[in-house]
């Protein structure tokens, strides 16, 4: 593999992956419009440079990212059964449904974008605004039938609210959902995810970990009007950028670094959409693998910045969930 990118094991799975994911959620255009050959340039750099994992769901761009990842992928620059290939159900442009019925036909539609004859992943894309219930009894057995038929290997769940896994984990047959795919809980504001990665790891699931960057608020541009954060939040977080800026450095590569030093969460998946964005990304990845210094002044400086906001996040999905 190119550049030193590290694999990890993901959970049981006996999935290898890079300790870098490819976010696809920018491809469909969710944080600006991005150019197709763009979008597309970007996959083939990130698998030149030792990316293999990549994440899109039918829901980013109502079903637009799948399909330009779908391009991206007939040309991709390594076998198939060299990369591990993430998408999701029961969330679309149109709204949530966790019916077996529509799972079981949205999967074909991905597979038919997306131009392969299975996934390695699916997850149940934020499961917090179904009913957990259905998730147990209705969706993941449905997802079962599907990964019997060899159109999925594994089955993940995905969502902002920590409890909601527990949730669904504590009710599932054991090995039947063996990855959590959890985001904005594990980066410079906000460590939340560690407090379930003890039960996580006892019951064998594999940990990814998105949006390293807060989905925009650490990257250093304005983060998309979409953004759900408290305005406490995103206030401090430009106060930690302004920081960053003050000593020309990156906060992008901070917060990534940050996100990446934990072995324990298998991936961090990065949203990415231009070739200089993961070139940057790949090469801070590479750093935070062999070990490099980090920068433990700006470091502290950032978390001080963000001290009052430490962990504070939004609120997703029903009440009861
Ligand atoms: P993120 O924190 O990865 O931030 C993405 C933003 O940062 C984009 O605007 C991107 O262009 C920008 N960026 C990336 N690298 C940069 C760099 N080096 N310098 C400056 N800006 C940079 O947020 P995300 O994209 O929401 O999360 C990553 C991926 O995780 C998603 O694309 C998706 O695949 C997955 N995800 C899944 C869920 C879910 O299942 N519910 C939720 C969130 C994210």
């Amino acid at each position: 593999m190119a550049g030193g990118l590290g694999l990890r094991e993901l959970g049981g799975t006996g999935l290898k992956i890079s300790s870098l994911g490819f976010g696809g959620s920018p491809l469909g255009n969710l944080f600006g419009s991005v150019k197709e050959e763009d979008a597309i340039a970007s996959v083939h750099e990130a698998a030149r440079l030792g990316i293999n994992f990549f994440d899109v769901s039918p829901y980013y761009g109502d079903t637009l990212a799948e399909t330009v990842l779908g391009k991206a992928l007939k040309s991709i620059p390594i076998p198939r059964e060299d990369y591990v290939l993430s998408t999701k159900c029961g969330r679309y442009g149109s709204g949530f449904d966790f019916s077996a019925e529509r799972v079981t036909k949205s999967v074909d539609e991905s597979l038919q974008r997306l131009n392969v004859t299975y996934v390695d992943l699916i997850h149940c894309h934020d499961i917090e605004f179904g009913s957990l219930d259905q998730i147990v009894t209705e969706t993941v057995p449905a997802l079962q039938k599907l990964k019997d038929a060899g159109k999925v290997r594994h089955i993940g769940i995905s969502g902002l609210p920590l409890n909601a896994f527990r949730y669904v984990l504590d009710r599932v047959p054991k090995g039947s959902v063996e990855v959590v795919l959890s985001y904005c809980h594990y980066s410079l504001n906000d460590t939340s995810l560690l407090e379930i990665v003890p039960y996580l790891q006892e019951k064998g699931i594999g940990i990814i970990s998105a949006s390293p960057l807060s989905m925009g608020l650490l990257s250093g541009q304005t983060p998309p009007e979409w953004h759900p954060a408290p305005s406490e939040l995103k206030v401090a977080c430009n106060k930690a950028i302004e920081v960053c800026k003050a000593q020309g450095k990156s906060i992008a590569k901070l917060a990534l670094q940050y996100a990446m030093r934990n072995h324990d969460i298998a991936t961090t998946l990065v949203g990415m959409n231009s070739i200089e964005q993961v070139q940057e990304n790949v090469k801070a990845a590479i750093e935070v693998e062999q070990g490099a210094k980090y920068d433990e002044e700006l470091l502290k400086e950032v978390e001080k910045v963000l001290q009052p906001v430490k962990n504070l996040t939004w609120s997703s999905g029903r009440d009861e969930n």
